[in-house]
């Protein structure tokens, strides 16, 4: 089956609960959405594998929760001050307002005009203040942050000296972050408010070349090991003109967001950024003095964040690879990829979410086959109860069979228990399959370690 195209993973997230339309009760906000009981599970759910994966599984990495609002210093010497903005067109016919690097034949995709003002910057960071000023007093100006990135390069000496770590080591954050995109839009692709998993590895320079291929590498599998297909996923190769002022290289791992288009290259957008940092980072953010090189000092700092190496008695700025993905994109592509559709032997068309497991808002739905049967109905609400403390469980009588699997399926639950008039007698339940359809019959007592193996599988 080809891809689905962004609207009907946005008809299935609303018709189901994954994702609403924010504050649509007074007519929405542009490109703002909210999660609804399900998309909750399933974020909660990337982010808890992407963690495992990038902290509990390795033996080089800390974690990170840094706030939102920083000293307006850091976004100072970060260069987000000066160099955060995207370029800006206005259509002079219609008024729509465009990003220039988005546009693909120097015409208005509102109007077709090609009358466009000259482009200037935009910047891109929200503004607000802090503390009980006056809203133009700028000594109170602060910016939400447009990355999590750099809680994580100002805290380098305190994870350093308080976790004795050596080089090579990372450090992994996940939290909000906030751009006023110029141009949102395509569903939850490209929002204002977002949640970004990043992490920043510090390595000597010199070895940053190797690492950042293993990590362009190994964030690929990351992806591929949650189960998004090889076909909808590629590396691209940020061109010289591309790259961020601090970045030495940078590879994308792209996701084909848009099969619908016609020309290839513009199926095709960001779901991850790998990036050379350099030390820019931390020599940006290093106070005075003295760099012999010339490079950028900073007079604002009380840190040096430089690096001591016991063993060879020098001192540096450590190289940094830094992964950066969206929460929300990666949600986003990962509906896409598991979204199929399967006739069943009536000839009716059925929505199978084929998820990972792991990433799977719910893990097992209990069925009750006859709800006016009291002891079945206890039966499955004791099951359910067994069942939760180790895996997210629900009940569910509200339909008859056929139409309690389909919700599943259309959900990505992997596996229904069903409980029968049989239940009663040999205490065994019918373990359903999510993408076969399979049916095995299982012994209650049995059914925890069961399900849990096949999840893990
Ligand atoms: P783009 O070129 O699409 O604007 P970017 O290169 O500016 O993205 P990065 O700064 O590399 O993005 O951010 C890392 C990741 O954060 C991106 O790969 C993407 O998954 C996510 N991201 C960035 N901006 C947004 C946004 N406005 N909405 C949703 N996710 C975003």
């Amino acid at each position: 089956m080809s891809a689905p195209n962004i609207e009907t993973i946005v008809s299935l997230a609303k018709r189901r609960g994954f994702v609403f339309p924010s504050s649509e009760i007074y007519g929405g906000l542009g490109s703002a959405w909210d999660y609804g009981q399900l998309g909750v599970e399933l974020c909660n759910n990337v982010k808890q594998a992407w963690w495992r994966w990038m902290v509990y599984e390795r033996d080089d990495m800390e974690g990170l929760d840094s706030s939102i609002i920083l000293n307006r210093l850091v976004w100072k010497y970060s260069g987000h001050e000066d160099t955060f903005s995207d370029p800006l067109v206005d259509c002079r016919e219609c008024k729509t307002r465009l990003r220039a690097d988005k546009l693909t034949d120097g015409k208005c995709p509102n109007c077709g005009s090609k009358e466009l003002t000259e482009p200037r910057p935009f910047n891109l960071m929200f503004r607000t203040h802090v503390g009980a000023t006056a809203e133009d007093d700028e000594s109170s100006l602060v910016y939400l942050r447009p990355e999590t990135a750099q809680g994580i390069f100002i805290n380098f000496a305190n994870v350093l000296t308080t976790s004795r770590r050596k080089l090579p080591f990372g450090v992994a954050q996940i939290g909000k972050s906030f751009r006023n995109e110029v141009t949102p839009g395509n569903f939850i692709f490209r929002t204002r408010e977002f949640e970004q998993m990043e992490m920043e590895y510090f390595v000597r320079p010199g070895e940053d070349e190797q690492a950042h291929q293993e990590w362009i590498d190994n964030c690929f599998g990351w992806f591929t090991d949650l189960g998004i297909s090889k076909e909808n996923l590629r590396l691209y190769e940020q061109p010289k003109e591309e790259l961020a002022h601090y970045a030495k290289r940078t590879v994308d791992i792209q996701y084909r967001f848009f099969p619908e288009r016609e020309e290839e290259a513009r199926q095709w957008d960001e779901l991850m950024g790998i990036a050379n940092r350099t030390d820019f980072d931390l020599r940006t953010h290093s106070k005075k003095p003295e760099d012999a090189e010339g490079k950028r000092l900073n007079p604002d700092s009380t840190e040096d964040l430089s690096y001591f190496d016991e063993a060879t008695k020098e001192r540096f700025y450590p190289y940094v690879i830094e992964p950066a993905a969206g929460v929300n994109r990666t949600v986003l592509a990962v509906l896409m990829d598991a979204y199929t559709e399967k006739t069943n032997d009536k000839g009716e068309k059925r929505v199978i979410l084929k998820l990972h497991p792991d990433l799977a808002p719910i893990k097992v739905a209990v069925l009750p086959l006859a709800k006016n049967k009291p002891e079945i109905v206890a039966l499955a609400k004791t099951i359910k109860h067994l069942l939760q403390p180790a895996m997210r469980a629900v009940y569910d009588d509200t339909g008859g069979i056929g139409k309690l699997y389909a919700r599943q399926d259309e959900i990505g639950t992997p596996f229904c228990v069903t409980v029968d008039h049989q239940s009663l007698e040999d205490e065994a339940v019918t373990v359903r399959d999510r993408d076969t359809w399979a049916q095995e019959r299982v012994k209650v007592a049995d059914l925890q370690e069961h399900l849990l193996k096949r999840l893990g599988e």
